[in-house]
């Protein structure tokens, strides 16, 4: 008989463990409150970067003129501003995520996996109960995975109120531009957001309790971003806490703990994330969490319980859509016997998606400067590209780090419109263990931005 597979959490890191167990032959259930994609697909990562899209093309406009390209009002006069419309914009948001949702939903029945809607709970010798809307219901499992995902971080002095205090999943409800909008917290959520909204052409404050924006990235990314930022007009308040968020009436005031204060129309609280472990009976089933609330668990994805493990944000791994789903599916290749690699967290590439963005993969300059590894580092800034000369760029940069001795690329950092996609053929470089010459001898298009990718790998030919 097959094995039962019951996940609880439809994002990406229950829905694509969903999909693994059921190739490899297993009956799968899965248990989800709020619509499979989970917070990824609905309220996260696939709105976040859908409003961003339209703050892309706000960017691109704003450098039209420099390009030649001049708009006329329909009187034939010089049009000096873009305006959005953000009901519009929240709309699509919506709109786009619900769609993507079904795409999953769909996929998920194709596959022959069951989705029943409710909260799940854990119960003893592998059994979880579904609360749904016409009751409760008990489903004996031979492997349980907990994908349930994390929600954002509140503080009883910062409350949101879904109208001028906001957490980022209420943001898509805003039907007009805010007048004056803060952003409290500068770590990836609120620097990509607090860039968005800039590029739509709002007032943005950036509440930093660091001295710098991005703290957790590369110091040279974060420093080329806030010098962007500021630029453009943003005012990045560094080394300021927040203390309390208040509101009255129209008026939004963020006290900060050394007693100043920054008022505006609207805030947006980007204090991190908790996970969605409370209450899911986890304690009962032999489920170690740590301090935090987050599932304790090893690369294969395997919890302190036999046959239980766990995927995604509520373990607190690397909080990445990515990652999840990998952690997912390397659960079900372990349990189901299939071929399976540990979670290799030096492999990963991620991205902010700020005006520039900031990829990066493998380690780190901080890693590098902290002796944790030896590596020689290049650093080629983009102003020298023809091609960014040709689109107007001029801000950013490619970094490669190889080991000294053999020359294998160990990471990179790409700051770049698109640096997302740059970041790829480093990915692979450091994935397969290439050598800085290996990648500087694959052709590149001329002109093109991966021109530098070639460029800083040459640089780096040991003679
Ligand atoms: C603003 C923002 C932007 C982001 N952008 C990106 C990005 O661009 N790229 C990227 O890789 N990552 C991004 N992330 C991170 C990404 O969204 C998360 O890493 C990802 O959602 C984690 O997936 P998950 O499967 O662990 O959990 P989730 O996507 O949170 O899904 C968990 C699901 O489980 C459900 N659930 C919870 N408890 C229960 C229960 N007891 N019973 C049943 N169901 C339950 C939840 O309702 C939810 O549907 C972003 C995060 C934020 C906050």
């Amino acid at each position: 008989m097959a094995d039962h597979i019951v996940i609880v959490g439809g994002g990406p890191g229950g829905y694509e463990a969903a999909h693994v167990a059921a190739q490899l032959g297993a009956e799968v259930t899965v248990v989800d409150t709020d619509g499979v994609g989970g917070s990824a697909v609905l309220t996260d990562c696939v709105p976040s970067k859908t409003l961003i899209a339209t703050s892309e093309l706000m960017t691109d406009m704003s450098s039209a003129q420099e390009l030649g390209v001049n708009f006329h009002d329909h009187q034939g006069d010089a049009a000096t501003t873009i305006t959005v419309d953000l009901a519009r914009v929240n709309a699509r948001v919506k709109q786009l995520a619900a769609d993507q949702s079904a795409d999953i939903a769909a996929r998920l029945d194709r596959d022959g996996v069951r989705v029943v809607t409710g909260r799940g709970r854990l119960g003893p010798d592998l059994t979880v109960t579904a609360t749904t809307a016409d009751g409760e219901e008990t489903l004996q499992a031979d492997a349980i995975i907990v994908a349930t995902g994390a929600a954002p971080r509140t503080l009883p002095s910062a409350k949101p109120d879904g109208e001028r205090i906001l957490t980022w999943e209420q943001v898509y409800d805003l039907t007009e531009v805010p007048e004056k909008l803060i952003v409290v917290g500068s770590g990836v959520t609120g620097a990509e957001f607090a860039s968005a909204y800039l590029s739509l052409g709002i007032d943005v404050t950036l509440v930093s309790s660091r001295d710098r924006v991005l703290p957790g990235e590369d110091a040279d990314a974060s420093a080329v971003l806030e010098d962007v930022l500021t630029r453009r007009g943003m005012n990045v308040l560094g080394q300021s806490r927040m203390q309390s968020v208040t509101r009255e009436g129209d008026t939004v005031t963020v006290t900060l703990t050394d007693g100043r204060t920054v008022s505006g129309s609207h805030c947006i609280l980007a204090l991190g994330s908790v996970p969605n472990t409370a209450d899911l009976g986890l304690e009962d089933a032999g489920v170690t969490v740590d301090d935090g609330g987050f599932v304790k668990v090893d690369r294969v994805s395997r919890t302190s319980a036999r046959g239980i493990y766990a995927a995604g944000d509520c373990t607190g791994v690397l909080m990445l859509a990515s990652v999840a789903a990998m952690q997912g599916r390397i659960a079900m290749w372990h349990f189901l016997g299939d071929a399976v690699s540990p979670l290799d967290l030096k492999k990963v590439s991620s991205n902010v998606f700020t005006s520039p963005e900031i990829a990066t993969v493998g380690w780190s300059q901080n890693a590098v400067d902290a002796g944790e590894i030896r590596a020689q580092v290049v650093m080629l800034p983009l102003a020298g590209n023809a091609r960014a000369k040709m689109q107007g760029v001029r801000d950013g940069f490619v970094k490669l780090f190889c080991r000294p001795g053999t020359g294998i690329v160990v990471g990179g950092v790409v700051v770049a419109p698109r640096a997302s996609e740059l970041i790829h053929p480093v990915s692979i470089a450091v994935s397969e263990s290439l050598t800085a010459d290996q990648l500087a001898q694959a052709f590149t298009v001329y002109p093109s931005m991966s021109g530098s990718v070639a460029e800083a790998a040459r640089r780096l030919h040991r003679v």
